[in-house]
């Protein structure tokens, strides 16, 4: 046997905390300003924890998504999703932009309506659509994108009552190549319950088949997906025109393009295509479907997500810190799982909101609610934070502002920073009056 080489011992500083894929350990810039204006202003000023939505990454983001798709097919236009955002203030910003209506309920669609959004600009999806709700959609001339059977029997029947016609649309929904399908919204294209809809809509005099639609998932990693559903629904829409003489006057392909979030478990190592991939997949195969440039449909995208989560900011405040049994770091938060429902699937990045050593350590991050399952980061290499001092936690403007909880916690206030660096209350912290303006106690516990 060889004798072995002798290696001189050296020390090396032990590194904590995951690395990416590359092997780089993130450093901490602290994060002192959004948009120009000073975190710690808006601290002193609103507290913590505070949600900050910038208006001009918004329209930033929806002018980047709109030249991606405008300048590779020439009849394109987007429609709000309302169940990302809906507070007023920021669905009043995609208007301004030129943006459409995509509510999912019956109160989604009354505040499209009372932002001023036109009737006809108003695309009502989702499987609960009620009657009441139908009626108003049907007499504002709205765009209704039927889910099931049960729904096009219904509408049909408020047709009849209201003698007038809707618009309508299927929701379709197909092998992509991305699993696990989402089949249970709308009609299935490959079962062929999809062609036996749009039949039935062909064979009514009270509806009026206007468009195809899917949404073919969320946080899609695949341009190739989209590519699928655009010929698919293209396929659908030209034997449409060739069996029952139906020109489909628009193709909505729905949302679902990723914001630019890590995925848990992912370490940041995916790479997510650009939107310029998304709109060149779903542009180039429309444009090559073979429509009569003439009866080209119009591309609706419902683009939630990636228009929105980049746009959006929570400022938070150290609780404390703590070790915990097996020796790790912990810091608490005054912001949980609560008002970060995003948190349970994506790792967001959390930055120092002031000046830190050099130094990291393995720490979990929890939130202030009394409830095992707070916990906003597993893992993460943070420096030295003390009680006081302020986060910054990036890429939370889609889903948590709609999906938040009332939970031990009232719901903190929304701040807008408009495009001149101004800032703007777009919605009050709760209170204890809000919170109980809807119960009543009866009399004997009075
Ligand atoms: C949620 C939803 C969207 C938006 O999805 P994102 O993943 O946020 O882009 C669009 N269309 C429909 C029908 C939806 O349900």
């Amino acid at each position: 046997m060889l004798k072995k080489k002798y290696e001189r011992p050296f020390i090396k500083k032990m590194s904590v905390g995951i690395l990416d894929k590359t092997g780089v350990q993130p450093a901490f810039t602290p994060v002192t300003h959004i948009d120009g204006v000073a975190v710690s202003e808006l601290i002193r000023k609103y507290g913590t924890p505070l949600f900050v939505m910038s208006e001009q990454q918004i329209r930033l983001n929806y002018q980047a998504m709109f030249r991606a798709f405008s300048t590779r097919y020439p009849k394109v236009q987007c429609a709000w999703s309302y169940k990302t955002h809906y507070n007023n203030a920021i669905c009043r910003i995609f208007h301004q932009e030129g943006s459409w209506a995509e509510v999912v309920s019956g109160f989604e669609y009354r505040k499209a309506l009372q932002n001023g959004v036109p009737g006809s600009q108003i695309i009502f999806n989702g499987p609960d659509k009620q009657e009441e709700e139908l009626r108003l959609a049907v007499t504002q001339e709205s765009l209704i994108h039927i889910d099931h059977f049960e729904e096009l029997y219904l509408l049909t029947s408020v047709c009849e009552s209201l003698g007038k016609k809707a618009q309508v649309a299927i929701r379709v929904n197909m092998d992509t190549g991305v699993y696990p399908i989402w089949d249970r919204f709308g009609f299935n294209f490959e079962n062929g319950q999809a062609w036996t809809a749009i039949q039935k809509i062909a064979a009514s005099n009270m509806l009026s088949l206007t468009g195809l639609h899917t949404h073919i998932g969320t946080f899609m990693l695949s341009t190739d997906a989209y590519a699928v559903a655009a010929r698919k629904l293209s396929t659908l829409a030209l034997k449409c025109k060739a069996e029952l003489n139906i020109v489909v006057k628009y193709i909505d392909m729905g949302g679902g393009f990723p914001g630019i979030n890590t995925l848990k478990g992912t370490y940041g190592a995916i790479q997510l295509p650009t939107v310029d991939a998304f709109a060149e997949a779903i542009t180039s195969t429309m444009l090559e479907a073979g429509f009569p440039p003439a009866d080209l449909p119009l591309l609706i995208l419902e683009s939630g997500r990636l228009l929105v989560d980049d746009a959006g900011y929570l400022l938070g405040t150290v609780l404390a810190n703590k070790k915990l049994s097996d020796g790790r770091k912990a810091t608490i938060m005054d912001f949980g799982v609560n008002i970060l429902f995003t948190s349970f699937w994506y790792d967001h990045k959390i930055s120092p909101a002031q000046e830190v050593s050099a130094y990291q350590e393995d720490t979990v991050i929890y939130g202030p609610l009394c409830m095992n399952i707070d916990v906003v980061r597993e893992h993460l290499s943070l420096p030295l934070l003390n009680r006081g001092d302020h986060v910054v936690v990036h890429n939370v403007g889609a889903y948590n502002m709609t999906q938040w909880m009332q939970f031990i916690a009232m719901r903190p206030a929304i701040i807008l920073i408009d495009t001149k660096g101004d800032t703007h209350v777009i919605r009050q912290k709760e209170n204890l009056e809000y919170l109980e303006q809807l119960e009543q106690i009866p009399k004997h516990l009075q």
